[in-house]
């Protein structure tokens, strides 16, 4: 059952005509969808709203409402019926005519009232390598231009009018004539009252005091996905500064900076690592806790490794940001020949030089230019 037509729009039974009118252009104004973004119901109560009205005011409506109510319409074939309006904004022209919400209530010029999405807003989040091989959920904290709650952005006290700016006269701008020794010099200027939209609200809005809008400080977690990169940005459509107009908003982008890992190399996917082996260990073999992203694990380094030897730890890299495989850690083997020795060190050293062939130091699969080459080329 419809509800009564003067409860919605909030008028007494024997309202005259300009009081039924004011009740719905204040209520249109209120619950246009336009106003009302996160109403999923702000439809239908503006086409409540836009029913009541189109009855109470019309005489012969009226009379027929008053005396048999809502069956008395249909029986009547005097029901309204928005069926043949594609949408609120056609239901709404056919009332104030057309150019739409803004500027039925706006006023001022319809350049101005066009809907201007909100800017953009970029923030930066610092993860470590680590973090970025898990993925992580980071916390952003930012500074937003949000919609002011109580005005829905247009600045008016609520149920207060949007007049024509008294100081432009809705133009915008400010004309001030200068006399120059050359005559009268014209400047326009922004009007400083209305900023330019050629309108103001008669009451300010008190939370805002009329900006229809307020800094307000967010803080937002953030899914970083496994395998991000430094330098990359995460969007978050809608997040961003709000909207002029009734636009939308702008989107927030986080920009993610991955800290340098001492212990790595991050080539794509891929890691690179250094690790120390003393000339005799990798004479003789040994094993040897190679760091990974994961922690330390036990590496076996084969008897002869040689200086600059690569060993692949398949799997041990960067997992891929969407579809591929899992990078691998190489883990570059530096010899590192002994500085120091003490005497009985030296002895040994010694010994071991002596005993040592052409056959145990030479290269084996490559000549020692060839090697060479290969160290200059890089
Ligand atoms: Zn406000
Ligand atoms: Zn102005």
């Amino acid at each position: 059952m419809p509800r009564d037509y003067y409860d919605v729009l909030g008028v007494g039974r024997h309202a005259d005509e300009a009081e039924i009118k004011k009740a719905f252009r204040r209520l249109a104004r209120e619950l246009h969808p336009d106003a009302n973004p996160d109403d999923p119901d702000a439809e239908e109560k503006f086409k409540e709203a836009a029913a009541a009205y189109e009855v109470l005011s019309d005489a012969e409506r009226r009379r027929l409402y008053d005396a048999y109510g809502h069956e008395g319409l249909r029986s009547g074939g005097m029901a309204p019926d928005f069926g043949d309006f594609g949408s609120v904004a056609d239901i709404f022209s056919a009332f104030f005519g057309g150019g739409g919400f803004e500027s039925a209530f706006g006023g001022g010029r319809a350049a101005r009232t066009a809907a201007v999405q909100g800017a953009d807003v970029g923030v930066a989040v610092e993860i470590d390598l680590v973090d970025a091989a898990t993925g992580i959920s980071a916390e952003v904290e930012y500074d937003v231009e949000a919609l002011c709650e109580t005005c829905h952005g247009n600045g008016a006290q609520p149920g207060t009018p949007i007049v024509t700016c008294p100081r432009c006269r809705g133009t915008g701008q400010l004309q001030a004539v200068t006399r120059t020794r050359l005559g009268q010099l014209m400047r326009t200027t922004v009007c400083d009252q209305c900023g330019g939209d050629g309108r103001v609200p008669e009451q300010p809005c008190t939370t805002c005091g009329g900006l229809g809008r307020r800094a307000e400080r967010r803080r937002l977690r953030v899914d970083v996905p496994a395998g991000i990169s430094d330098g990359q940005r995460i969007r978050l459509g809608g997040r961003g500064h709000a909207g002029q107009r009734g636009g939308p908003p702008g989107d927030l982008y986080v920009l993610v900076r991955v800290r340098e890992d001492e212990r790595f190399v991050r080539d794509g996917q891929d890691l690179h690592t250094m690790l120390d082996v003393s000339a005799p260990l990798a004479a003789l073999g040994t094993t040897l806790d190679v760091p990974t992203l994961e922690g330390d694990v036990p590496v076996e380094i084969p008897a002869g490794t040689q200086p600059g030897q690569v060993i692949e730890l398949r799997g041990r890299g960067m997992p891929p940001l969407q579809r591929g495989r899992t990078g691998d850690l190489h883990v570059h083997v530096n010899v590192v020949v002994p500085r120091r020795l003490t005497r009985e060190q030296r002895d040994l050293m010694e010994r071991l030089a002596d005993s040592l062939t052409d056959g145990n130091v030479r290269g084996e699969e490559e000549g020692m230019l060839a090697r060479l080459k290969r160290a200059l080329a890089g």
